[in-house]
């Protein structure tokens, strides 16, 4: 069972062939201009996203829903999502953002207006920062608390839905509080509410995630089934990203800041961290010349890969110049360190303006 709740570390191949999502490479030739992310493999899965891509060549209405739950720092890897959107918003998408203080408050315990508050000074913040345009008349980011079109929707929604049901998908038991087990159901009014005649009717809608956000893409395309009859609902696609590796090697975390580059952090802050990466250097200089390095496994590689270097030609050369030895990690690291540098110096300038006007982006419904 994967559970969105928990972080354990996830076997992305196993997934794949567990739960049916289906290799992302079977569709890139498809697409006329791949994120980056999406050609060198990170986002490595998906379901039904054909959808997408027909959209896309028609230029068809299609929309894209990416929530954020606020309860904590936001860390470099989720700027992959923040990336994800920038590309649907270029290429045509409605973006829908649901800030999940229903979901921080039943899982987290934050109050409703603790979670707003985060929302606005750190996520809207950031993705402002990263480039998404919320001035576009497509984009709008909402409070789940304050949506009652979503929560009249939910509680539809939640009538072809029992407790058994909810068991089998997140392990929920019985001393589940009620408003864990309710919000998945909010959730998955989130993803189908763009359907309604309101926005436009039902058309192909994409939910970028983590794979362990799978169990609500089921529930959710289960339910669109459920209630074709009455909206007509196109059960939604997906696609699924690998995680960023943190400093440590681990799962990269805001609850563990040793392990984590957070977008707030001064560039100053942002440098010294990469130095603490681990690599796939070897034991010895030595051995690392005869055997090479092993990319594969270094956090400095996958900053590079993710986030730091645009240039395939360019990235290929490192990883050839790491496997056969010709290039050393002291020299890979102060190369990413200088590279990171330059990131954060710019954005945490554009950081300082978001954030006077991160405030003014929520939508009222
Ligand atoms: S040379 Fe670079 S890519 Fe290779 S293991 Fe060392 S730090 Fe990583």
């Amino acid at each position: 069972m994967i559970n969105p709740w928990s972080s354990a570390s996830l076997d992305y191949e196993k997934l794949t062939r567990q739960f049916g999502i289906k290799p992302f490479t079977e569709l890139l030739g498809e697409l006329e201009n791949p994120h980056l992310l999406m050609s060198r493999g990170i986002i490595f899965g998906h379901r039904d996203y054909g959808r997408i891509i027909k959209a896309l060549r028609e230029k068809k209405d299609f929309a894209v829903v990416s929530g954020m739950m606020p309860s904590g720092n936001m860390h470099i890897g989720h700027k992959m999502i923040v990336d994800q959107l920038i590309w649907y918003q270029k290429n045509g998408a409605d973006i829908y953002i649901p800030i999940a203080d229903m979901e921080s408050y039943s899982a987290r315990g934050i109050d409703f207006e603790s979670s707003r508050k985060l929302a606005i000074t750190e996520y809207i913040t950031n993705y402002l920062a990263l480039g998404l345009d919320f001035k576009a008349s497509n984009v709008r980011v909402y409070l789940q608390s304050k949506n009652r079109t979503v929560q009249d929707l939910a509680y539809e929604l939640a009538k072809k839905v029992n407790f058994n049901e909810m068991k089998a998908i997140y392990g929920f038991n019985g001393s589940t509080n009620m408003a864990h087990l309710y919000v998945p159901l909010i959730q998955v009014a989130d993803i189908l509410h763009p359907q309604l005649e309101e926005f436009g009717g039902p058309k192909a809608t994409v939910v970028p995630v983590g794979p362990d956000q799978d169990p609500h893409i089921r529930l959710t395309r289960d339910i669109a089934d459920r209630f074709k009859s009455t909206y007509n609902f196109v059960a939604p696609s997906s696609t699924y990203h690998r995680f960023i590796t943190g400093l440590t090697g681990g799962k990269m975390s805001s609850s563990q800041p040793k392990t984590a580059i957070f977008l707030s952090d001064t560039p100053e802050d942002a440098e010294k961290k990469v130095m603490t990466g681990k690599t796939g250097g070897r034991e010895s200089l030595k051995i690392q010349k005869e055997l090479g390095g092993q990319p594969e496994e270094c956090v400095i590689y996958e900053m590079l890969l993710y986030h730091l270097l645009e240039n395939d030609e360019k990235l290929q050369e490192i990883h050839d110049n790491c496997k056969n030895g010709t290039m050393m990690c002291g020299e890979c690291k102060s190369m990413t360190r200088d590279m990171i540098r330059v990131f954060f110096e710019k954005f945490s300038k554009k950081r300082e303006k978001a954030a006077k006007i991160a405030d003014k982006v929520l939508v009222e419904y």
